[in-house]
């Protein structure tokens, strides 16, 4: 009998099976599924309910005239579509997503239990006050413990995302360089070349023009090109720590004080907080403005699981500038401050530069993140901070005996590599991407950050045991083997085994096909 890798019976299936064509393009328990309009019956239904009787018309003549065109299925169909549509997404809750910088991690069950409690998952975002304390207390909680952990004085709650979160600390800083009566001169924003893609963009949509500072020999900062940089023109810097090479920037307090010294604000990207949660309060660091991303730090899904939430911490010297809503509390109540004429009266956030969001921010990741905060407690928080750099060490030390790391350093939370082990093979970073999803893996983060050729970004979070860590690295260090081996042609048809083999991602993008129409009937096309 023929073992597999892990010693479990298996017949030898060498024979490449891909190109077995069934009859109905299904493979396996993988379904080819159609467009529900595709399949969908117009004229049925998979109710029954009977006429209303004594019915009266109060639509005044604007009665629909004809159908209006919804796909119609029996209820075990419409289950069946959307199950099997539901099983074709990749999950964290079906094997390791390492994703680097976006801090895939295991999503406790206790914050979703939690978090589906009817008082927090029904509540009307326009209940009154007195009706919603419990849910503002959690908010105003929750506040609590991101400003202790970042020690920073004020926090807004409201942004729906790390990107949106950056829009408000960017927004704060013009504000208060509007304040200072600065606006016309200080149109500058400085942003590493290592930035996430979102900071620039951020600066830019807030009007900053972007000047880029490069990242030296080892990954981090290059503080002299830094320092020609600074002029009073610069209204700020965005940067991102620990950085997207997975480094964390040593020079950060040094950056923080010359920043200062030219009279500019220091804006942290903090989505990678997830590698020194508990361990650095970036208030010390001289941090003006920074977001946090409770759905990656703070575990809660995300990536096409759920919604982000972004909020972002201020210093005393942008705390003025925050935006509402925000919660205080008085006379043995929690109330909202809902407007910048209300703000004004408390005098917390005296010069809001005004409103992001409709209403309060992400309910239910906020539940999430409390529970996951309060349920770690300080030192968990701390603990889940080391395993998650622990891992990507681990990942970075195995993987070396095959793969190029990108810097020579230990990293943090994520492992960075580059595509030179590849060199001479004709094999590219995609195609090594594309052969992960034949061994069962979700690909790394390809070709980011910018400054490193072929980039590989591995995050494999705290919340992988050493066994997954272990199968993976064997898996990859396999497939490296292979590659030097010269086995160019199998990786070039990468993936074999997945429903899709290669799309065609420019087109996708450049031209998508976003609605339906319905094919013309056989007449019309004679
Ligand atoms: C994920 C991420 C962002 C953006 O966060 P979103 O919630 O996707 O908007 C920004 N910066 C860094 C470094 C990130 O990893």
């Amino acid at each position: 009998m023929t073992m597999n890798t892990q010693g479990r019976p298996t017949r030898a299936n060498d024979v490449m099976v891909s190109n077995v064509k069934t009859f109905t393009g299904n493979k396996a328990l993988q379904i080819e599924e159609p467009l529900i309009f595709e399949f969908g019956d117009f004229h049925g239904t998979g109710v029954d309910l009977p006429e209303p009787e004594g019915k009266t018309d109060r639509l005044g003549g604007l009665n629909r005239q004809a159908a209006v065109g919804l796909p119609g299925l029996s209820e075990p169909e419409t289950m069946r579509h959307y199950v099997r549509l539901s099983q074709k997404n990749y999950a964290i809750d079906m094997g390791p997503f390492p994703l680097g910088s976006c801090t895939m991690k295991h999503n406790p069950r206790l914050n979703e239990k939690i978090a589906r409690l009817p008082g927090f998952a029904d509540l009307h975002p326009l209940a009154p006050e007195s009706a919603a304390q419990g849910a503002l207390e959690l908010i105003d909680r929750l506040a609590f413990w991101l400003k202790e952990l970042t020690g920073m004085p004020a926090v807004a709650m409201s942004p729906k995302a790390g990107a949106h979160g950056e829009l408000c600390g960017m927004m704060a800083i013009k504000a208060a360089i509007s304040a200072r009566g600065e606006g016309d001169k200080r149109t500058h924003v400085l942003a590493p070349d290592s930035a996430h893609g979102t900071n620039p963009a951020t600066a830019a949509q807030c009007g900053f023009k972007v000047d880029s500072i490069p990242v030296d020999s080892g990954g981090r900062i290059d503080h002299e090109a830094l320092v020609e940089k600074l002029t009073d023109e610069v209204a700020g810097i965005m940067v991102t720590n620990p950085n997207t090479c997975g480094l964390f920037e040593r020079d950060i307090r040094a950056i923080a004080d010359a920043i200062h010294d030219v009279g500019g604000y220091f804006y942290c990207d903090g989505a990678n907080f997830n590698a020194i949660a508990g361990k650095v309060k970036p208030g010390d660091l001289g941090v003006d403005a920074m977001h946090l991303n409770l759905h990656k730090t703070f575990s809660t899904p995300h990536g096409g699981g759920g919604p982000g939430s972004g909020p972002t911490v201020f210093s005393e010297a942008l705390a003025p500038f925050a935006p509402v809503p925000y919660v205080v509390f008085e006379d043995g109540a929690f109330r909202l401050v809902e407007t910048r004429r209300a703000a004004k009266k408390t005098g917390q956030c005296a010069q809001s530069f005004g409103r992001m969001t409709a209403f309060h921010g992400q309910m239910g990741m906020f539940v999430r993140a409390l529970v996951y905060m309060k349920s770690h407690g300080v030192d968990g928080v701390r603990q889940a901070a080391e395993d998650a750099v622990l891992n990507a060490n681990y990942v970075l030390a195995r993987l070396k005996a095959e793969m190029t790391p990108a810097f020579k350093d230990h990293c943090m939370h994520e492992a960075l590599f580059d595509d030179h082990f590849l060199k001479d093979t004709g094999i590219e970073t995609i195609d090594f991407a594309k052969a992960m999803i034949d061994e069962g893996f979700h690909p790394m983060t390809m070709y980011f950050p910018l400054v490193v050729h072929g980039a590989m970004l591995i995050e494999p979070t705290e919340s992988e045991s050493k066994r997954e860590l272990d199968l993976f690295c064997d898996a990859l260090l396999s497939l490296a083997k292979r590659a030097k081996s010269g086995d160019v042609d199998a990786f070039k048809a990468a993936p074999v085994y997945a429903p899709r083999r290669r799309l065609d991602e420019t087109a996708a993008a450049r031209r998508p096909v976003l609605r339906w129409t319905p094919p013309a009937p056989a007449e019309a096309a004679e």
